[in-house]
């Protein structure tokens, strides 16, 4: 096989495209995965919660090795109203006891950047730092991708390239995104020390609490706050869907603001110092939003998929 041509290239190296490499690699096929940030996990961003059973059917047990940072152990639900809340909570140690069923925070930086490792140790190369331009098409067919100016060739190309999916756009497979079709996540990773928050959340060891909040958080639209605590920092985030924020007076990082001072919120951040800030798109439609997944030689999955 040439330098240049492939079993399968894998445009994005987020959860979606790692995992198909994963996959790809171990069953011994020839895989390219091209990522734009400087590393996997360097342009991504989640509120921090991520369910296992998917990848614990490629990597049993993974929570044991990959770089979690809490296994969620308590659950918060709060209806907000600008300075009052209505909380539902619920703690166990059966919660997340079988990995199946576990959920974890994490934080993407590390974690996507463990799961490419995974996907290089399977065979898979990984090409950092470029950005996928264009899509080539013979003859009806995807036969490969031109990435600054270079063409690489595939018997498959999948599209792991994000919600946007501008790629999948440019083939006519997916639309142009809609306002109701599509939330805007933004998110600050503040810094408090371990042992501040096993104390001010109620936790032990690794113990982590998973705290979604509705009504005034999204300025009583669609979405809401999100909080989850990491090892040694919380990410707090609000999620607001971009049709509903002409509605409102407030912009999303305002909305932030008033959510991390809202009496509920801002005694459990006292004192932090903020580390990170991010925002995204969201896809929030579901089923409407599925775009045509599969054509001759090309696959879309992922958030890139709906
Ligand atoms: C605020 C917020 C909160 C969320 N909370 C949660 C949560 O708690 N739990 C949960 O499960 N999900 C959550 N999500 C959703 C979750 O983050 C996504 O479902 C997940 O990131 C999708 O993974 P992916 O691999 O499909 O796409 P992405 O993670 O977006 O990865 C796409 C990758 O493709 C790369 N790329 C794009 N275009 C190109 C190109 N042309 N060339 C090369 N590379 C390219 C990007 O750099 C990126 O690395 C949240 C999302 C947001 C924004």
């Amino acid at each position: 096989m040439s330098d240049d041509r492939f079993d399968a290239i894998i445009v994005g190296g987020g959860l979606a495209g790692c995992s198909a490499a994963i996959v790809l690699a171990r069953a011994g096929k020839e895989v390219l995965m091209i990522e734009r940030g400087d590393y996997c996990g360097a342009k991504n961003m989640t509120g921090g919660r991520l369910y296992g059973h998917s990848l614990e059917k490629i990597i049993p047990n993974f929570a044991e090795i990959a770089p979690i940072e809490r296994v969620v152990k308590k659950e918060k639900i709060s209806l907000m109203t600008e300075d009052g809340s209505l909380d539902i909570g619920y703690h166990s140690a059966k919660l997340s006891a079988a990995p199946e069923s576990a959920s974890y925070t994490v934080l993407r930086a590390k974690f996507d950047r463990w799961l490419a490792e995974q996907a290089e140790e399977a065979g898979a190369e990984i090409i950092p730092g470029i950005v996928v331009d264009k899509i080539l098409v013979e003859d009806g067919k995807v036969v490969g991708v031109e990435a600054t100016g270079e063409e690489m060739y595939a018997d498959c190309v999948i599209l792991a390239d994000g919600v946007n999916s501008l790629l999948a756009q440019q083939l006519g497979m997916k639309k142009e995104l809609e306002p109701n079709q599509v939330a805007v996540g933004a998110k600050m990773v503040i810094k408090l020390g371990e042992d501040v928050i096993n104390q001010r959340f109620g936790l032990n060891g690794n113990e982590g609490m998973a705290w979604l909040s509705a009504g005034a958080p999204s300025d009583g639209n669609f979405g809401g706050g999100l909080l989850y605590t990491n090892k040694d920092s919380v990410s707090v985030g609000i999620v607001a869907t971009l049709s509903d924020i002409g509605h409102s007076d407030l912009s999303v990082p305002q909305m932030l603001d008033r959510f991390m001072a809202h009496p509920s919120i801002a005694p459990y951040l006292e004192g932090g110092t903020p580390i990170e800030y991010s925002g995204h798109l969201v896809p929030e439609e579901g089923y409407g939003m599925i775009p045509e997944l599969v054509r001759d030689g090309v696959l879309v999955t992922g958030d890139a998929a709906g």
